[in-house]
């Protein structure tokens, strides 16, 4: 599937230094025209995921774009928990295999422990 333009945006706004990017250099950098570069701002500006501000570029009036939420980086030590991180099975394993997650006792029983630990962390309420 062709990634969509609000993704491209956002792409190149988590990989863009400082703190936004004018609206002109995103047209560019996209290759797409003014109008529909705005359509899609205007999608993700109400999901709340960016801000478009006015701002003066030299003697031109245009709009600086920045990001509301960075996305979030995922630590290593949150996911070691996983059995899949350091199961020889990894490349045969997959939906619909004979070795898949759905299956999988080591999984089942890695989440039962993250559960556990999460619960009695106070980290998530337990359902019971
Ligand atoms: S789901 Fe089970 S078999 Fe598959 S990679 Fe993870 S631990 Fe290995």
């Amino acid at each position: 599937m062709p990634e969509s333009l609000e993704d491209r945006i956002l792409r190149l706004l988590q990989n863009s230094e400082g703190d936004g990017v004018l609206q002109s250099t995103l047209s560019k950098s996209l290759g797409v025209d003014g109008k529909t570069l705005l359509r899609s701002l205007s999608k993700l500006e109400k999901r709340g995921v960016i801000k478009r501000e006015p701002y003066q570029d030299g003697g031109r009036r245009t709009y600086k774009i920045s990001l509301l939420k960075r996305p979030q980086k995922v630590d290593l030590s949150d996911v070691l928990w996983v059995s899949c991180t350091v199961c020889p099975d990894l490349e045969r394993c997959g939906r619909g295999q004979p070795i898949s997650p759905e299956t999988c006792e080591k999984l089942t029983a890695a989440i039962k422990l993250e559960y556990q630990r999460l619960s009695s962390s106070g980290a998530i309420k337990s359902a019971h």
